[in-house]
């Protein structure tokens, strides 16, 4: 069970990747990321907390998003940043 009260805020289909191809903030500074996170507010791509960009976390932390999934091929699972627990 989540106790995690921002599952029902976000959109009912998950949004399309705003950069299909990587971390948009990586990619444009040259950075290398370690695993890829989708926002599922607005669909922006960004890295992981072990990558040295760790941009999911700052897009998270900047635009009120708390919740991410994995955009590593076979996961699914969901990250809420705020309540710092699987949802
Ligand atoms: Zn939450
Ligand atoms: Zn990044
Ligand atoms: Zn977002």
């Amino acid at each position: 069970m989540t106790s995690c009260p921002h599952v029902v805020d976000l959109p009912a289909a998950d949004p399309e990747p705003a950069e299909p191809g990587g971390c948009a903030e990586c990619l444009a500074t040259g950075l290398r990321w370690v695993h890829l996170r989708i926002c599922l507010s607005c669909g922006n791509v960004a890295c992981c907390d072990s990558s040295p960009g760790r941009h999911a976390a700052k897009h998270a932390d900047s635009s009120d998003h708390p919740i991410i999934r994995s955009y590593e091929p076979g996961e699914d699972w969901r990250w809420c940043f705020v309540d710092e627990t699987i949802v």
